[in-house]
């Protein structure tokens, strides 16, 4: 039978809970509601066909005021430079986000890449990061599809898509990688057991945004998180084409968002919420980000500036 200690519920009777909690933690006792340390990331950017320097600050900003993360970026030579200076210190980090679409890295950044991701670090492929290194076999294998950079199928891979209330994967010969004109557009998701699903709405408007679609690749050990309609008056497939991506490789954990085009798309809170629990679960497994009460509806968007 659990007895208090005499000592404890004499103290009790004098003072509050709240002095009892602030005297333990000035005695040295951080087990009251201690906040769990910032999950450390890297941002990698420097190249790319959008404008990185105005997105990765974003992207810095939307982690940080989290709460839950402590965000360093590294920042490459630019295009034709000298890359065998570019060597991240990927194992300091619980994830990686990138931001990056441009010339390869060295073979010795590639490998510690792959290692740190194999042997259980965080991967977040960002919007045009998948367009990036369609030559790199294993960062392929990472972002299951990419798009762009000559890629085509089926030399590429397959493409994923979803049909008749299941995924397809499938290589229908052609380029990959396209969009159509920046429109707000529903992403519905698809597996709502996935930790970046729970709670989210099924369906919600996403502000406006390239809907990427054809995107191809080695498409293997991938949950589909997310989908949108990919209309064909818009230069699309009448496809519900992946917008999020979990993906395994190895010990590692990818979360793969095609969302943010720009300032404006990263605005959107479910861009913001999906971008924040997909880095969550790749560095850690879990998500504990809440979905916050401004998520988008099925049918209004929600943005914060
Ligand atoms: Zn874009």
């Amino acid at each position: 039978m659990w007895t208090p200690n005499p000592a404890m519920a004499f103290l009790s009777t004098l003072f509050s809970p709240r002095i009892l909690a602030a005297t333990a933690v000035a005695l040295g006792f951080s087990l009251l509601n201690a906040a769990p340390a910032p999950i450390k990331v890297l941002i990698v950017d420097g190249q790319n066909n959008h404008s990185w320097k105005e997105t990765t600050p974003v992207l810095k900003e939307i982690l940080e005021a989290s709460g839950r993360f402590q965000v360093d970026v590294a920042t490459s030579p630019p295009q034709g430079g000298d890359m065998s200076a570019f060597k991240p210190d990927f194992a300091k980090y619980a994830v990686v986000v990138s931001n990056y679409n441009g010339d390869a890295w060295s073979k010795e950044t590639n490998e510690a890449f792959e290692k740190y991701v194999h042997d259980g670090g965080g991967f977040v492929s960002y919007h045009a990061a998948d367009n990036s290194f369609p030559e790199w076999r294993q960062y392929n294998q990472m972002i299951g599809v990419g798009g762009w950079g000559n890629r085509k199928a089926p030399e590429s891979g397959s493409m994923i898509r979803y049909r008749a209330g299941k995924v397809a994967i499938e290589a229908v010969p052609g380029r990959c990688g396209n969009h159509g004109a920046r429109v707000p557009f529903q992403v519905t998701m698809r597996e709502r057991r996935h930790p970046i699903a729970k709670g989210l709405p099924k369906v919600w408007m996403h502000a406006g945004d390239e809907l990427y679609d054809s995107l191809c690749g080695p498409a293997q050990d991938f949950t589909l998180v997310g989908t949108a309609h990919s209309n064909g008056q818009n230069r699309g497939t009448n496809e519900e084409e992946p917008m999020l991506l979990a993906v395994r490789y190895s010990n590692g954990r990818v979360f793969h968002t095609t969302l943010g085009h720009d300032v404006a798309a990263m605005h959107c809170v479910g861009f913001i919420t999906t971008l924040l629990r997909g880095t969550e679960w790749a560095a850690t497994g879990k998500v504990s980000i809440p979905v916050p009460p401004d998520f988008p509806t099925a049918q209004a968007t929600s943005l914060r500036k």
